[in-house]
Protein backbone atom coordinates (compact mmCIF):
# COMPACT_ATOMS: atom_id res chain seq x y z
CA UNK A 1 0.00 0.00 0.00
CA UNK A 2 2.96 2.50 0.86
CA UNK A 3 0.32 4.83 2.75
CA UNK A 4 1.12 6.42 6.32
CA UNK A 5 -3.04 5.83 6.69
CA UNK A 6 -3.67 2.54 7.29
CA UNK A 7 -6.73 1.82 8.09
CA UNK A 8 -7.66 -1.15 10.19
CA UNK A 9 -10.05 -3.59 9.33
CA UNK A 10 -11.23 -5.22 13.00
CA UNK A 11 -11.69 -3.50 15.91
CA UNK A 12 -14.75 -1.09 14.97
CA UNK A 13 -17.18 -0.28 17.17
CA UNK A 14 -20.42 1.01 15.78
CA UNK A 15 -21.74 3.67 17.71
CA UNK A 16 -24.87 5.52 15.78
CA UNK A 17 -26.49 4.22 12.28
CA UNK A 18 -28.51 6.98 10.88
CA UNK A 19 -31.18 6.77 7.85
CA UNK A 20 -31.00 9.47 5.40
CA UNK A 21 -34.29 8.81 4.28
CA UNK A 22 -37.40 10.20 6.20
CA UNK A 23 -40.64 8.68 5.88
CA UNK A 24 -42.56 9.24 2.89
CA UNK A 25 -39.32 10.38 0.85
CA UNK A 26 -38.29 8.68 -2.41
CA UNK A 27 -35.30 7.38 -3.29
CA UNK A 28 -34.66 10.29 -5.73
CA UNK A 29 -35.05 12.77 -2.88
CA UNK A 30 -32.62 10.78 -0.15
CA UNK A 31 -29.42 12.59 -0.10
CA UNK A 32 -27.15 9.65 0.29
CA UNK A 33 -23.69 9.51 2.01
CA UNK A 34 -20.79 7.82 0.58
CA UNK A 35 -19.13 4.85 2.39
CA UNK A 36 -15.61 6.39 3.75
CA UNK A 37 -14.00 2.68 3.80
CA UNK A 38 -15.15 1.30 0.15
CA UNK A 39 -16.04 4.74 -1.56
CA UNK A 40 -19.29 2.88 -2.48
CA UNK A 41 -21.75 5.85 -3.09
CA UNK A 42 -25.28 5.88 -2.36
CA UNK A 43 -25.56 4.64 1.39
CA UNK A 44 -29.06 5.61 2.82
CA UNK A 45 -28.20 3.53 6.55
CA UNK A 46 -25.05 5.48 7.55
CA UNK A 47 -22.52 3.76 10.12
CA UNK A 48 -20.71 5.49 12.48
CA UNK A 49 -17.65 3.70 13.29
CA UNK A 50 -15.26 4.33 16.13
CA UNK A 51 -12.09 2.80 16.57
CA UNK A 52 -10.14 2.68 19.94
CA UNK A 53 -6.53 3.53 17.67
CA UNK A 54 -8.40 6.46 15.81
CA UNK A 55 -9.36 9.95 16.41
CA UNK A 56 -11.42 10.14 14.11
CA UNK A 57 -14.78 8.11 13.25
CA UNK A 58 -15.84 6.60 9.89
CA UNK A 59 -18.95 6.78 8.02
CA UNK A 60 -19.76 3.54 6.40
CA UNK A 61 -22.45 1.26 4.48
CA UNK A 62 -23.58 -1.59 6.31
CA UNK A 63 -21.55 -4.00 4.39
CA UNK A 64 -18.46 -2.43 5.54
CA UNK A 65 -19.68 -1.59 9.44
CA UNK A 66 -20.55 -5.37 9.43
CA UNK A 67 -17.03 -6.82 8.16
CA UNK A 68 -15.55 -3.65 10.44
CA UNK A 69 -17.30 -4.63 13.65
CA UNK A 70 -17.70 -8.63 13.08
CA UNK A 71 -21.25 -7.99 14.38
CA UNK A 72 -23.91 -9.19 12.13
CA UNK A 73 -26.39 -9.16 14.12
CA UNK A 74 -26.68 -5.70 16.78
CA UNK A 75 -26.21 -3.54 14.06
CA UNK A 76 -29.61 -2.71 12.37
CA UNK A 77 -31.32 -2.46 15.83
CA UNK A 78 -29.33 0.62 16.80
CA UNK A 79 -30.65 2.61 12.85
CA UNK A 80 -32.47 5.61 13.72
CA UNK A 81 -34.09 8.23 11.46
CA UNK A 82 -32.26 11.16 11.28
CA UNK A 83 -34.76 13.74 10.83
CA UNK A 84 -38.34 12.21 12.57
CA UNK A 85 -39.50 9.32 14.40
CA UNK A 86 -41.57 6.61 12.50
CA UNK A 87 -43.36 4.82 15.03
CA UNK A 88 -45.32 3.27 12.95
CA UNK A 89 -42.65 0.79 11.81
CA UNK A 90 -41.97 -2.56 13.40
CA UNK A 91 -39.77 -2.21 16.65
CA UNK A 92 -38.36 -5.02 15.91
CA UNK A 93 -37.29 -6.20 12.66
CA UNK A 94 -36.02 -9.69 12.71
CA UNK A 95 -32.93 -11.07 10.88
CA UNK A 96 -29.70 -8.69 10.23
CA UNK A 97 -29.09 -5.54 8.12
CA UNK A 98 -31.19 -6.81 5.06
CA UNK A 99 -32.39 -3.43 4.55
CA UNK A 100 -29.42 -1.13 4.33
CA UNK A 101 -29.11 -0.67 0.71
CA UNK A 102 -31.87 1.66 -0.80
ZN1 LIG B 1 -18.45 0.37 2.31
Amino acid sequence: MGSAWRVPHKGWHCVDVIDLRADGESADETDYATCQMCGNEKIRYVHIMEHPDLDENFDVGCVCAEKMSGDYSGIWHRTRPARQPSPARSPTPSGKAARCWR
